[in-house]
């Protein structure tokens, strides 16, 4: 019976990479190391609603067809199209999203990542500001202050804090969770929060005035602070200024509370530049809890092949980009695309209404291993096989460390840098009329 070591989770953001799976007759039997959520990916794969068979929506109804059928019917979506958006590609490898954006720039489409409804605000902040950061090995073996911001991963990312934060014990933090500090701030009592040293309640939508006043202290004007901001009172204000100032190192993570409340990518500079007035005093570093596995990946290769993390339009031939006009979310309530690819994300369970009410209208073509509220309104489903159990690739965990996936068990199904590959091929073959 194969023992697998140091297999890599492949659900959240932390990529844990010391993984055991015990593997008999091509099933997955017993994981050893991994979280709920790691475990139920590992072994519930088995049991979640897979997409058993390539379909071809026909009078209203998906039915089963071949896998080259599908690859046709797509390929024939994509040739008719005059503006198609592909959207996700973060549950899935580089290898994968790097055949994505050929085939984008193929067809003249707008890509774009789950980071749109999620931490594509960092992404711009970092663009402006700049980011810095560090490896969470570094903060495992240094941080002695960590703060959570906007942030649970008690239900998140479970591991985090055992691995590479609070708990952890590192080569100067052997003392490990009693040897360092940590802060919570959110607007209410998270889990994550019952178990800090510190816990700050913010009001909704106000993390920029906390960040601007800590600021302001930091830098030695804490006069011009008023007495409560953003419903904390001053002197708890100074405190936390104190604790950051005074650290040996701090690494601040920070969520979707952050980036997607009230001033958006404004949070994220803010804190990226608390971080630098920070680094005048002590060392300081900043992590954004991504939660799609790659999506950090999707980031990294996008940038490095076109030059931008998301959202890249190549309807005029080259890269274009401007969140706000060319994110999916922007284009499908602007009603403009007249076919999407949807990839190893969810739409239809994620999307505002109207944006969905769109997808609805147009036809959708969906590469995913599972069926999903997408699956409802797509035209044709490629399935496709689980990324980190099926099939090896790359990720990039939160910290934008690369780690090599490793296959587990044998599949019938291709994977989605095959699947894009074949796709790509039949586009260009269509489009030479062969
Ligand atoms: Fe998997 Fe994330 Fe849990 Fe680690 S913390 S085992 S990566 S779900």
């Amino acid at each position: 019976m194969p023992v697998i070591k140091d297999a890599v989770c492949s659900l959240c953001g932390s990529l844990c990479d010391d993984i055991t799976v015990t593997v008999e007759d091509n099933k997955i039997t017993k994981i050893e190391n991994a979280c709920i959520l790691g475990h139920s990916k590992f072994v519930g794969m088995f049991e979640h609603d897979r997409i058993e068979t390539p379909m071809v929506r026909k009078d209203g109804e998906l039915v089963p067809v071949s896998y080259e059928e599908t690859i046709e019917a797509a390929a024939k979506i994509l040739v008719n199209s005059r503006r198609t958006l592909s959207y996700g590609w973060c549950s899935t490898s580089c290898e994968a999203v790097s055949g994505a954006i050929q085939l984008a720039e193929e067809t003249g489409s707008i890509i774009d990542s789950t980071a749109n409804v999620c931490h594509g605000p960092t992404a711009l902040a970092a663009q402006e500001k700049g980011s810095p950061s560090a490896s969470l090995g570094e903060i495992k073996n240094r941080a002695d202050v960590i703060v959570f911001w906007g942030c649970n991963p008690v239900h998140a990312h479970p591991r985090h804090m055992s691995r590479y934060s609070s708990f952890s014990k590192g080569f100067f933090t052997e003392k490990g969770r009693k040897g360092r500090k940590m802060v919570v701030v959110d607007v209410r009592k998270t889990d994550t929060a019952k178990i800090a040293d510190k816990y700050v309640e913010i009001e909704q939508g106000s993390d920029l005035l906390l960040v601007t006043a800590l600021r302001s202290i930091v830098n030695g004007h804490e006069d011009v602070v008023p007495e409560t901001v953003a419903g904390v009172p001053k002197a708890e204000v100074l405190e936390l200024a104190e604790t950051l100032k005074n650290a040996k190192f701090t690494c601040i993570f920070f969520g979707m509370g952050v980036t997607q409340s009230r001033s958006k990518y404004k949070n994220g500079d803010a804190v990226s530049s608390l971080i630098s007035d920070l680094n005048q005093h002590t060392k300081a570093v900043m992590i954004g809890m991504r939660g799609h596995y790659n999506v950090t990946g999707f980031g990294q290769v996008a940038t490095w092949e076109t030059g931008f993390p998301m959202a890249i339009d190549f309807a005029r031939g080259y890269p274009y980009y401007n969140p706000g006009e060319t994110g999916a979310n922007d284009l499908l309530v602007r009603e403009e695309p007249d076919a999407a690819i949807i990839a190893a994300a969810d739409a239809g369970a994620h999307f505002p209404q109207k944006a969905v009410r769109h997808l609805a209208r147009i036809p959708v073509i969906q590469i995913d291993p599972y069926a999903n509220p997408t699956t409802e309104i797509a035209d044709v489903v490629i399935p496709a096989a689980v990324v980190g159990i099926e099939a090896e690739g790359t990720a990039y965990r939160m910290d934008a460390i690369s780690l090599r996936m490793k296959k587990l068990i044998d599949t019938e199904f291709k994977t989605d840098e095959e699947i894009v590959k074949d796709l790509t091929a039949k586009v260009r073959e269509m489009k030479r009329g062969v």
